[in-house]
């Protein structure tokens, strides 16, 4: 089982948390525990402030180098954020160690649960996949949109799932 332990930023909503939580619990069945959402401040030091936007690769670094666990984290905020090359990314994780999402492009719930699962699937060991499937890469705002929020059979073996 892997603990997830999860953080927010800038005051995300209880239900988004809550039905959060649940998605990814659903999804990763037996595979994942997700704890309670606590809060935690964004480092100005991730923060460009040019491209208002944060470094997402800075803010994943920071997030697990504070108080190093061996559960995975999970941070979740509504702050834009990018990696160099990219004018934005949804989210960026590392395998076996953490992930973060952000909210700033994502406007329902279903559209935030998919971000979440693809980020913690990449966490979990998956890559991107060619199958209709929640790991399949987008590079646009409609692209992920459109993709699947399940995972596929070829992925859910990967994790040694039934
Ligand atoms: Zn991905
Ligand atoms: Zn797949």
């Amino acid at each position: 089982m892997n603990e997830i332990t999860c953080y927010h930023a800038n005051n995300v909503s209880k239900d988004i948390l809550d039905d959060l939580k649940h998605a990814l619990e659903s999804t990763f069945q037996g595979l994942v525990l997700v704890e309670d959402f606590q809060t935690w401040e964004l480092p100005p030091e991730a923060y460009h402030g040019r491209r208002r936007q944060y470094d997402a690769t800075l803010l994943l670094e920071f997030l697990l180098e504070e108080e190093p666990s061996k559960n995975i984290k999970l941070l979740i905020t509504t702050e834009d954020l990018f990696v160099p090359g990219m004018n934005f990314v949804f989210g960026l994780a590392q395998t076996r160690r953490g992930a973060i999402v952000s909210l700033h492009r994502l406007d329902t719930t279903d559209f935030i649960n998919k971000e979440a699962i693809h980020e913690i699937g990449h966490v979990l060991g998956l890559k991107h996949c060619q199958l209709p499937c929640v790991m399949t890469f987008s590079n646009s705002v409609m692209e992920a949109r459109q993709k699947s929020s399940k995972l596929c059979p070829k992925c859910k073996k990967t994790l040694g799932m039934a």
